[in-house]
């Protein structure tokens, strides 16, 4: 039995099935954003940590990967159970650290166990193919096998459901895990790895590494760790691409976003206005899928604009764990700061600021990392507003003529990550979801998260790499392909064969 989660106590590792102090003596604060209050320390990891991590992944990955996949399945089935019954407890440790409203935290942990469910069925994903009497006597297979020690590097916006995109598969195909999670809340990491071990995972396949780029730069050296996947901002999940694969790694790294959502004329205003409102402002703007920029096409931009700007000024803003609250804190004081300025730049650059959320004070929460709905109106493609990722409460609306400016400008964007389109023209919701260069679209879905078993990935410089994260992708990124050709003596020609071997 796991020692209960303690939430005063300094965050620290996670190797070999026990919390680890590991050797590194620097550490870091850890906030609770809905107050601005230090609660608790982060102890970042060394490279002699990574070391350990990895050691004791590598020692379990014989046996682990020898296990049968339906005894594997089995544990990550009791896994789902605990995850299932510690789901609140769970939401409330990423209220606490990240500022989302509790509801929407729940929400995270079930999108989480939604891929541990589908991880269960990690023996019929693994079924290979057979052909039998490829040549006479001779028939050839295919199997997949895991890859080894794997590793998974995870942002702030998720902290359960994120890492659960990349463990739970990587797990069920029989690898060993190192994650490091983002050190602004890690402490959903320790949670879910004493339910795993609870589940009776064997001590050293799922391990934890907390800090920053020290650790990620020793799991990508580390000659041990085969495959990394990276969630994170676009530089660093081109950084972690191409040193990964420099290496000679298998690398999957999503990167950051800029979503659209386009509104025709023929649109549900309401329907629009209800999806772009949430979409914008929920989580506080900090989701990848996030929307922050509607396009507003022909006349509705002056239907839709007074309606958005009402309901941008009712959002209610609470500290998350407040059940009434529609939006928390943004995570940091720095991502505040970063925001504002953004705000700042974006009135000097001429765009319209229709809300604007500065300075946003919560009674009761002063020193909170607080900001309120911000809405932009006139925005062009030139601003740097439409162009950056912001990553905060801020709706950037673009008036555009026709559809074929507003798929022209979501097409010339440099992310691709997620994209809605907002119609009753079942033609024109097919040409968007046909011509748009964006990994996922949603037709009068505002953010279409794939579900478990389709796979999450974005295009461009949203996903550097060939795999989605989970669904199919993912056990085909976490196993590798090997052919079996076999036959039998007795039913062999005789003699050797110089000639390129053919059916016979
Ligand atoms: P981030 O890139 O700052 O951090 C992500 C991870 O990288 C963290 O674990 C962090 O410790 C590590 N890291 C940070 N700087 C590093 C460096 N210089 N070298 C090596 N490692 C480093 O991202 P974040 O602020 O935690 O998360 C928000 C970003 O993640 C946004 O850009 C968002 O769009 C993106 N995101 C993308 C997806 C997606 O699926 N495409 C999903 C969630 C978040």
């Amino acid at each position: 039995m796991t020692a209960p989660y303690n939430d005063s106590a300094d965050v620290i590792h996670f190797v070999s099935g026990e919390l680890y102090a590991g050797s590194g003596t620097r550490s870091q604060a850890v906030f609770n954003p809905a107050t601005g209050a230090v609660a608790r320390q982060l102890r970042l990891g060394t490279v002699e940590d990574v070391d350990a991590a990895v050691a004791s992944a590598l020692a379990a990955f014989p046996k682990w990967a020898d296990t049968p996949p339906i005894r594997r399945a089995r544990v990550m089935l009791k896994f789902l159970e605990l995850m299932n019954q510690h789901k609140d407890e769970l939401a409330a440790i990423i209220t606490a650290e990240h500022g989302k409203v509790l509801s929407d935290a729940a929400g995270e942990v079930s999108r989480g166990i939604d891929i541990i469910e589908f991880a269960c069925g990690i023996p019929q994903l693994l079924k290979g193919d057979f052909t039998d009497q490829v040549s006479t006597g001779m028939d050839n297979w295919t199997l997949r096998q895991p890859l080894g020690v794997v590793a998974g590097i995870t942002p702030f916006n998720f902290p359960c459901m994120v890492p659960c995109w990349m463990f739970p598969v990587a797990i069920a195909a029989g690898n060993c895990f190192v994650l490091k999670p983002s050190e602004r809340d890690p402490s959903a990491s320790l949670f879910m790895a004493r339910l795993l071990k609870q589940a009776g995972l064997p001590d050293g396949v799922f391990n934890v590494v907390q800090g920053d780029k020290t650790v990620v730069d020793a799991l990508l050296h580390h000659a041990d760790v085969k495959a990394v996947s990276f969630v994170g901002s676009t530089p660093i999940a081109n950084y972690i691409y191409e040193t990964g694969a420099r290496l000679g790694k298998r690398v999957q790294a999503l990167g950051g976003a800029k979503n659209h959502m386009v509104v025709m004329p023929d649109a549900d205003i309401d329907q629009a206005v209800d999806g772009l409102i949430g979409a914008a402002y929920g989580s506080a703007g900090e989701r990848c899928m996030a929307i922050s920029v509607a396009v507003l096409v022909g006349d509705v931009a002056d239907k839709i604009m007074p309606k958005l700007e009402a309901r941008a000024r009712e959002l209610v803003i609470r500290n998350g764990m407040d059940p009434a609250a529609e939006m928390g804190p943004v995570v940091t004081g720095q991502a505040l700061e970063r925001i504002e300025n953004y705000i700042a730049l974006g009135v000097d650059e001429g765009a319209k600021l229709v809300v604007d959320g500065r300075n946003y004070k919560v009674p009761g929460h002063e020193q909170g990392f607080f900001t309120g709905g911000t809405l932009f109106d006139n925005v062009t493609p030139d601003m740097r507003i439409y162009k950056e990722e912001i990553f905060g409460p801020v709706l950037s609306c673009v008036r555009v003529d026709d559809f074929a400016q507003a798929v022209k400008l979501v097409n010339d964007h440099e992310f691709g990550n997620g994209v809605a389109c907002y119609t009753r023209d079942g033609q024109v919701a097919r040409e968007f979801s046909r011509r748009i260069e964006v990994g996922m679209v949603g037709i009068n879905v505002p953010i279409p998260v794939p579900m478990a078993w389709h796979g999450f990935g974005g295009w461009k410089r949203s996903l550097f790499g060939d795999m989605h994260a989970y669904g199919e992708e993912g056990v085909r990124f976490y196993t590798r392909q090997k052919s079996v050709m076999q036959r039998w003596p007795g039913d062999v020609t005789r003699g050797a064969e110089f000639a390129m071997p053919t059916a016979k």
